[in-house]
């Protein structure tokens, strides 16, 4: 294993902000987790576990603590639909390997950056695909008892962008690899209504693994920053979801409630449009002009402008709409 001293966390991080962490320890094989575990509680300091920092925020103050990175990488083929991903693996890699063998079950998932342990974490979606939809398992490392464990599906507990692993469970495991179960065969249609009208107003007839992930890759390169050209964390706030009763109360207000397979939903890009806010610069921070959910760190220099450009943005759609917006990147602490 590798460890590191006092590294940056704005470099580990796509939102680029973040004094120095302490500590970075990075995993090369499972035998150095338990390592990296035992280094920290031999210094007597907190751990964070990190992939590519697609998600995750540093402080100004940085983190007096260790940092965990999982390296290992590569993808085995237990049978022609199962693979195995090891978690230091990038994301989009393993979204190509399926698609290259005609598989099913990730392709709309193309393009989300990110390491593949991090995947599970907050069940990955996009159009109309989770990570929980064909993930069998995942190998992990128990911090709380010094184990190697499996964890499978029905035990992570998904739901909209959750997981055990960052709710009751957030920090304890550390993700080793994944294990994904895919078939041969399309995704099923209707597509998620962005992508039905691009295929409409493009003509577009190739729906395998290898078409869609073409389709969602334009799609995306069209909306969202490439993380390797602007800095910013993807979608910054989650959608709202509602009770039947709350979701009839939206609607009676003229809000456009969504209703879908995951339940009652208004898109969060939406009030905070409605608040003004798209394009507009913040403390240094951007709101996307493509979406509003996305917030681009254009030049502001420390964690305390993001937080007064989200102070803003979630006072000002509490005061017009009554809903506390809640932040998905999670900070190291
Ligand atoms: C431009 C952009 C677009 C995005 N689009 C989407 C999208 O469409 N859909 C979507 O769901 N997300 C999206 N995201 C968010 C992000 O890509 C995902 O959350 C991704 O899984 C983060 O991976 P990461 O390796 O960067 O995780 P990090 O940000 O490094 O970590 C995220 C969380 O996972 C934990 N973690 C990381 N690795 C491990 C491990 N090995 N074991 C245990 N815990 C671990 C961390 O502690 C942290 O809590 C987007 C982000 C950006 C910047």
């Amino acid at each position: 294993m590798k460890v590191n001293e006092n590294i940056l966390i704005s470099s580990l991080t796509t939102m680029r902000l973040g004094g120095p962490a302490r500590y970075v320890i990075e995993v090369e094989q499972p035998s150095d987790v338990p390592d990296a575990y035992g280094f920290a509680r031999q210094y007597q300091l907190p751990t964070f576990i990190l992939g590519y920092g697609a998600n995750t925020l540093g402080h100004d103050e940085g983190f007096n603590g260790v940092i965990i990175i999982n390296r290992m990488r590569g993808i085995t083929e237990i049978d022609p639909s199962t693979i195995n991903i090891m978690g230091g693996e990038y994301w989009d890699n393993v979204v190509d390997y399926a698609c290259k063998r005609n598989l099913t079950g990730i392709e709309a998932m193309s393009k989300i950056p990110g390491l593949a342990g991090a995947a599970p974490v907050q069940n990955i979606g996009a159009y109309g695909q989770d990570i929980s939809d064909t993930l069998v398992s995942i190998e992990a490392y128990d911090s709380a008892t010094d184990t190697f464990v499996t964890l499978s599906r029905d035990d992570l507990q998904f739901s909209y962008r959750k997981s055990i692993l960052n709710t009751t469970a957030k920090n304890r495991y550390f993700v080793i690899s994944i294990t994904l179960s895919l078939h041969e065969g399309t995704m099923p249609r209707p597509f998620y209504t962005s992508m039905e009208k691009y295929i409409a107003d493009h003509d577009l007839t190739d729906f395998s693994p290898q078409g869609i992930r073409n389709i969602v890759s334009t799609i995306r390169a069209e909306k969202l920053p490439d993380p390797l050209e602007k800095a910013s964390s993807g979608s910054f706030f989650h959608n709202i979801y509602l009770n039947e009763q709350d979701a009839e109360i939206a609607a009676e207000k003229g809000y456009p409630v969504r209703h879908g397979n995951d339940g009652h939903k208004i898109n969060a890009a939406w009030l905070i449009e409605q608040c003004g806010f798209k394009g507009k610069l913040l403390h240094g921070i951007r709101v996307s002009d493509k979406s509003a959910l996305v917030l681009i760190n254009e030049s502001a220099t420390s964690y305390n402008d993001l937080a007064k450009a989200r102070g803003e943005i979630t006072g000002k759609v509490y005061d017009k709409f009554g809903f506390w917006l809640e932040q998905e990147p999670v900070e190291i602490q």
